[in-house]
């Protein structure tokens, strides 16, 4: 391909609202184009990156012997409302009226979708396990779309689904696919971990997510550098420490005091002047419309992940102001579980073991202070519903564990029966007994894995690809295309390298050497062929690794056999 006809609109400037390397990089290198908050155009180096991925993940399914397949993006709103997810995914969803007023979703993913074509086209035992999958166009209208494609509203996933007899077959489908996403991330050259995960709105018990560790990652991983332990910061376990006895020490009285307009953990610590250990903060939730109070120690911080698994309810909510004075008479920023009724109490192990400590009084800029459990309330449910620090320890070996930054590029999980039930997708076992699938759902997002790849490999000057990935393997810059020599010897390489199947861009611009360099790094190609005046008068060109600061001298006649070497 030559550059003067492969519509590569490079720019120098740094988009105003591009604030990650990767969108900045996409931008300037002219991979993507935005077209409206969380939409973008693929242009044609960015359509080759996209290809080049589609067929490593396409590859490694295949290989496990899953099947390719393609669903509608345009869902019927019903099915999604015999699941319940309609309700579940909320502002989410795309919706929209046909001519006839029949209400329709655009697929945010395809769970109902695929368990209702497996529900009317498999009948027996013998027509599976089934591994089925597509790569296709989601939609979500995310609250906050940004970073580019790292969360858009539309985005390429590929999406496989599994069915299975019984349980020990999800386990051999769901290694399958673990083991391909593996071999998927690697081959597209990311440094990835895979973590323990929450399986949130999916349902299910199990679930892995794929992440890439980068500062510019929305989530937050939880890894051990002393074991293998690793999960998310959702998922993360923390380790119950043995606390004083409150029973075994003297304690002070209870005691309202005035705490005028300090409605937040740091107000009171500050104005009381007590740590924010000592202070327990009352969160009032709504799961499933009923009302919940969580006891969190004040340093600590509520993971809804954990609350809503240790709760079992489908939605848990923050309760307003309304609800929250129907369920302690109390206004918000001062609740409190002292004289609370006929709200659930569930606190947090880390409360255990606290004494004299500072809590809501339900009433307008007041709190007790010296409040202590089983003598002023009751704590029937205890469990580990905060979230892990950088203090914790690993609960695993219990040595010291690091939280870092990492962007979600794949994400697993063993559902079991909760799609198959509800849409009846059933089959005849060996003894004719009807049972339903079990299933698991595999999602990779397709624009992540690019735009992970380009946080982790650029450096100031632009984008640096691995070849597994890379628009273009090779790029060759002749210096000044109007030197006969030089266009002779760039001629040959450019027919030598094509003849062998390699792809490879020839800047054919008639512009100075410095601008085609300059482009050069930034569009990130991972081998360069320089061919200057005075390389070519020793029948020579240069060689540069991108990303490496290596340049050598190569005999023309050999270059096609070093870049082979090389990719
Ligand atoms: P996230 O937690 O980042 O919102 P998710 O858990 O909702 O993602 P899944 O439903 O598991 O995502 O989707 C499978 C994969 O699709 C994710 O692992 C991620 O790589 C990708 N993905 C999800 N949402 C987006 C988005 N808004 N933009 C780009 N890719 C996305
Ligand atoms: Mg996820």
């Amino acid at each position: 391909m030559k550059w003067s006809k492969a519509l590569i609109p490079t720019l120098k400037e740094t988009p105003a609202d591009a604030e990650v390397a990767s969108h900045i990089l996409m931008i300037r290198a002219g991979i993507v184009r935005k077209l409206s908050a969380g939409a973008y155009s693929y242009l044609p180096l960015g359509f080759k990156v996209l290809k080049k991925v589609e067929t490593i993940i396409r590859e490694e399914l295949n290989k496990e012997g899953a099947l390719e397949v393609l669903l509608p993006a345009m869902h019927p709103a019903e099915i999604w409302k015999k699941t319940g997810r309609y309700e579940l995914l909320g502002e989410v969803m795309i919706k929209f009226n046909d001519r006839t007023g029949k209400e329709n979703v655009l697929g945010p993913t395809h769970e109902e979708i695929i368990t209702d074509l497996v529900a009317n086209n498999v009948r027996s035992y013998k027509d599976l396990p089934l591994t089925l999958y597509q790569i296709q166009t989601k939609f979500r209208d995310e609250p906050r779309p940004r970073f580019g494609v790292l969360r858009s509203k539309e985005f390429i996933m590929k999406d496989a689904y599994s069915f299975d007899c019984d349980l020990e077959g999800l386990n051999k489908s769901y290694k399958k696919m673990y083991d391909a996403y593996c071999k998927i991330f690697k081959r597209c050259g990311l440094k990835y971990i895979a973590v323990e995960a929450d399986a949130g709105f999916m349902g299910g018990d199990v679930s892995h997510e794929f992440m890439v560790p980068s500062e510019s990652g929305e989530d937050e991983i939880v890894i051990c550098a002393s074991c293998s332990y690793a999960a998310s910061l959702e998922k993360a376990e923390c380790v119950k420490t043995q606390k004083a006895k409150a029973k075994e020490q003297k304690l002070k009285p209870i005691k309202e005091v005035d705490t005028p307009g300090m409605s937040t953990i740091e107000k009171v610590s500050e104005f009381l002047k007590r740590p924010h250990t000592n202070l327990v903060k009352t969160l009032i939730y709504l799961a499933d419309k009923k009302p919940v109070a969580f006891l969190i120690r004040g340093d600590n911080d509520l993971n809804e992940a954990k609350a809503k698994r240790f709760l079992g309810c489908d939605i848990l909510e923050m309760a307003d102001e309304a609800d929250i004075k129907k369920a302690t008479d109390g206004p918000l920023g001062f609740s409190g579980p002292v004289g609370l009724k006929g709200v659930r109490i569930v606190a947090d192990y880390d409360v255990e073991g606290s004494i004299d400590f500072i809590t809501g009084a339900n009433k307008k800029d007041k709190h007790f202070i010296n409040v202590n459990i089983d003598r002023d309330f009751k704590v029937k449910e205890w469990a580990d519903i905060r979230y892990i620090t950088p203090k914790d320890n690993c609960p695993k070996c219990k040595k010291k564990i690091q939280i870092k930054h990492a962007i979600e590029v794949g994400h697993i999980f063993k559902l079991g029966t909760k799609y198959t039930k509800t849409l009846s997708a059933k089959f005849l076992d060996k003894q004719g007994k009807e049972q339903a699938i079990i299933m698991g759902c595999y999602g990779i997002g397709v624009n992540r894995i690019i735009a992970s790849s380009i946080e982790q490999g650029n450096d100031k000057d632009g984008i640096i690809w691995p070849h597994s990935i890379a628009p273009y393997n090779v790029l060759i810059i002749p210096v000044d295309i109007r030197d006969k020599k030089i266009l002779q010897a760039t001629d040959k390489i450019y027919k030598d390298l094509t003849k062998e199947r390699i792809d490879v861009l020839l800047d054919d611009r008639d512009q100075r050497a410095g601008i085609k360099f300059k482009d050069a790094d930034l569009i990130g190609i991972p081998l360069q062929i320089v061919i200057g005046k005075k390389a070519v008068s020793q029948k020579k060109v240069e060689l540069k690794l991108r990303g490496k600061n290596k340049v050598t001298l190569i005999d023309q006649t050999k270059i096609v056999e070093k870049v082979k070497k090389e990719i």
